[in-house]
């Protein structure tokens, strides 16, 4: 049974930044955000992150003629209707009611609910993270797509051996960043990350890390990225224990605010995905000066009890 360290969270929370760190340790392989591989990468064909286009990366094809016997061979429509089926985050409560690796015997009479569209739903992933892991060679697969719907999906169905990294950042970062205007470099066509109003970023930070506190029977690590930045080693020695991965010896890619990244074959993701060699890991505190106080408070008080739970409201804060 394959690993897969599922990294979660609200976006912009850093997790590409963590994946591929994660990603350069020794056995791991980061593939980026796998609930967006169907679309934007087999259906629209976007650049995968070592430059080229998804059909002429050899990495994607091997895997593909692995798991399926070649991307012509399944129907990304078919995948996208199963998602709207079961991979929900307002299905979560029902998707959380159940054990662990209950799958078919969760809902419904027989044949009824949205038992098997989940499973058949989920034999599109567990079949991808196996020949994943098969091309690579790597025991861990890094997935980075974030959405507690889909965590809460694969703990259900089982067929892997599930850990769940839950990455949270400060809400007032978090809100600032999906207020600004980002260009997608994914993509020829011009392109740009969606943009939140502050209350629906505070309403969706809320929200998705809620849903992070409901996953039960499988292992779940919380991690704060303003502790990633200020320590990184620190943390991808916690991330390689907490996912199964040998104690590594020296980390030679981390050094005192930086690191060095190989190439990878991320399918989707924050725009650093592409980023390689020498990269400088830094605190990112523009929200304090840049948002204003306004949307500052607004976003404090409506996300106070999570805030204040990971430890964002004390003195130092
Ligand atoms: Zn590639």
């Amino acid at each position: 049974m394959v690993t897969v360290l599922y990294i979660g969270g609200l976006g912009r929370s850093g997790s590409t930044l963590v994946e591929r760190l994660a990603g350069q340790l020794p056995g791991a392989c980061a593939v980026g955000e796998i609930v967006h591989l169907w679309q934007r990468g087999v259906t629209e064909d976007e650049r995968c992150g070592c430059g080229t286009a998804f059909a002429q990366c050899s990495f994607w094809q091997q895997a593909g003629k692995t798991a399926f016997g070649g991307w012509d061979e399944i129907d990304p429509g078919r995948v996208a209707a199963l998602r709207a089926r079961v991979d929900r985050n307002r299905f979560v409560p029902r998707l959380a009611a159940r054990p662990a690796g209950t799958g078919l015997a969760g809902t419904g009479p027989a044949g009824t609910g949205p038992a098997p569209a989940l499973a058949e739903y989920m034999s599109y992933y567990t079949r991808l993270y196996a020949a994943v892991a098969e091309v690579s060679g790597a025991r861990l697969v890094i997935d980075s797509s974030k959405h507690p719907s889909l965590a809460h999906c694969l703990r259900r169905q089982g067929g892997v051996d599930l850990r769940v990294l839950h990455l949270v950042r400060d809400s007032r970062a978090v809100a600032y960043s999906w207020g600004r205007a980002v260009r997608r470099p994914d993509t020829d066509r011009q392109s740009y990350m969606t943009r939140y109003s502050p209350a629906v970023a505070a309403a969706q930070w809320n929200g998705q890390n809620a849903a992070f506190h409901l996953l039960r029977g499988v292992p779940v690590m919380r991690l704060r990225y303003e502790d990633v930045v200020a320590a990184p080693e620190a943390a991808v020695r916690r991330i390689a224990a907490f996912s199964g991965l040998p104690a590594p010896g020296r980390l030679a890619f981390l050094g005192a605010g930086w690191a060095e990244l190989e190439p990878g074959h991320s399918v989707s993701g924050n725009p650093m995905r592409f980023a390689t060699g020498k990269i400088a890991i830094r605190p990112d505190e523009r929200w304090r000066a840049d948002l204003p106080a306004g949307p500052r408070r607004e976003v404090t008080a409506l996300t106070s009890p999570l805030l204040a739970a990971y430890g964002y409201l004390g003195s130092r804060r």
